[in-house]
């Protein structure tokens, strides 16, 4: 799609004025559109009230010496959720289990016994921890799709019965998890139930998906991907798709094509829907076309930086400037070589460290998170084994100067904005300018029909499918 159709979608969908001579059957009625504007204004209201009553309802009674970093890191992670933008546990539960969740002498979730990651608990997007109980826990991606070693040609995605099925196997299985481990973990959609759930004692649990190829090449399947609860898609994984060009292509052929225009497309209807667009594993093209187009802030849910580590799969510092207007924030993750590119082996807590630093040098403590990228790699940095290392990370941070308030921030409180601001801009998008969801379509899309008689319905309507024979 070009900018032209982009611009006149939203001239289109622009409600006329009350002197268009358009006519009234397809104009929104003046009092249909002050009720939704006011209701769109109520809602805005309430979300903003829950977050300022959470950001300033901790007890802050009890003061703590400011060098007693043990004790200000517990203080704060107790009354601050920490949300981890990436954990691929519902990914071991299909290789593991093979989605079978219910067989306790097999899986041992809640008594800690799993090998790999002791109390957690996830389900798709984010993580939010909680260092008081006796479990850990966070949420997990879809992510059905393996690690390829070839990457397959674009034009092979046509078929998407696979990529689907198993996405939305992984949402299956990643909602019954999260149900069979209540009231430990709950379920949320909506970025003011992670302060509810905190506050009640549970772990968020969000869906998130790694990659569009898990799409099947269809817009109208992240719409569904999204009603079914699903907060965020990185728009690559490590191949490109129809969308966008992924980090790992340019590392092997240093070409980048950026964002397609059917991606520009893809990232509109992200925007309307109130889906983060999330740019980890992305090209720098993309990373930056992505943030021209954008209405809506963007993710980063596990990512680096690229000025402290030369892989591809880093953000530029270009691209962290340019988070301050967009709003959106960049989650670090702790995999040793996306720390150190030149000495993966050397990459410990203080090397996350000093990404975290990084990113709020360049982009500003607004801007910054934790995606740790737990139960998808076995190469993490020496010291974040875990969730259990969250702590002394914490701890690690406060000694290297940050305020309470910054790492407030970087534990939730930034990405609990930016997923208010999504859900706010979604609402602007759908109910005041009415605008209509995409209807692109993806060039390389191949229509398919059985030869069978049908009735027609436009007569000479030359982008009829054609019947064929097809087994
Ligand atoms: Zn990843």
């Amino acid at each position: 799609m070009d900018d032209s159709v982009l611009s006149r979608r939203r001239t289109e969908n622009t409600p006329p004025s009350p002197d268009s001579a358009q006519p009234s059957a397809i104009q929104p009625r003046r009092t249909e559109l002050s009720y939704l504007k006011h209701w769109f204004f109520v809602l805005l209201s309430i979300s903003t009230a829950i977050l300022l009553l959470y950001r300033y309802g901790y007890s802050t009674d009890e003061a703590i010496n400011p060098l007693d970093y043990k004790s200000r890191a517990q203080k704060l992670m107790e009354t601050t959720p920490l949300i981890d933008g990436h954990n691929d546990l519902p990914y071991l539960l299909r290789l593991e289990l093979k989605n079978k969740i219910y067989d306790a002498t097999k899986f041992t979730f809640r008594e800690g016994k799993n090998s790999l990651i002791l109390w957690f608990f996830c389900c798709l997007t984010m993580k939010n921890y909680r260092i008081s109980k006796s479990y850990r826990l966070g949420a997990s991606e879809i992510r059905p799709h393996w690690r390829p070693i070839l990457c397959p040609d674009i034009s092979s995605l046509d078929d998407p019965n696979h990529n689907v099925r198993d996405t939305l196997e992984q949402i299956d299985v990643a909602k019954r998890f999260i149900a069979e481990y209540r009231p430990e973990l709950r379920y949320c959609e909506h970025s003011s139930c992670v302060i509810s759930a905190f506050k009640a004692g549970s772990i968020a649990s969000m869906l998130g998906a790694e990659g569009l190829h898990q799409a099947g090449s269809a817009i109208g399947v992240i719409r569904q991907f999204f009603d079914l609860g699903v907060r965020y898609i990185t728009l690559t994984h490590n191949c490109d798709n129809p969308f966008a060009t992924a980090a790992s292509t340019v590392t092997a052929t240093e070409k980048d094509g950026g964002l397609t225009e059917f991606g520009k497309a893809a990232v509109l209807e992200m925007n309307r829907l109130g889906m983060m667009v999330d740019l980890s594993h992305v090209s720098h093209k993309t990373m930056r076309d992505v943030l021209d187009v954008t209405q809506s802030p963007v993710i980063f849910s596990h990512s680096a930086c690229y000025a402290l580590a030369k892989n591809y799969r880093n953000a530029p510092d270009d691209v962290l400037a340019r988070l301050t207007d967009n709003g959106g924030v960049i989650m670090v993750f702790f995999v040793k070589r996306f720390l150190d590119a030149e000495r993966p082996d050397a990459a410990d807590m203080a090397t996350a460290v000093d990404h975290i630093f990084h990113v709020a040098k360049v982009a500003g403590w607004d801007h910054v998170g934790i995606g740790a990228d737990f139960d998808g790699t076995v190469t993490l940095a020496d010291g974040i084994d875990d969730v259990s290392a969250y702590p002394l990370l914490i701890e690690s941070i406060l000694r290297r100067g940050a305020t309470d308030e910054q790492v407030r921030k970087l534990l939730g409180e930034n990405i609990l904005r930016v997923w208010a601001q999504n859900e706010a801009i979604a609402a602007r998008l759908q109910y005041v300018d009415q605008t209509k969801p995409v209807e692109e379509v993806w060039d390389g899309r191949k229509w398919t029909r059985w030869d069978n008689p049908l009735p027609v319905m436009i007569p000479g309507n030359l982008d009829r499918i054609r019947a064929q024979n097809y087994m």
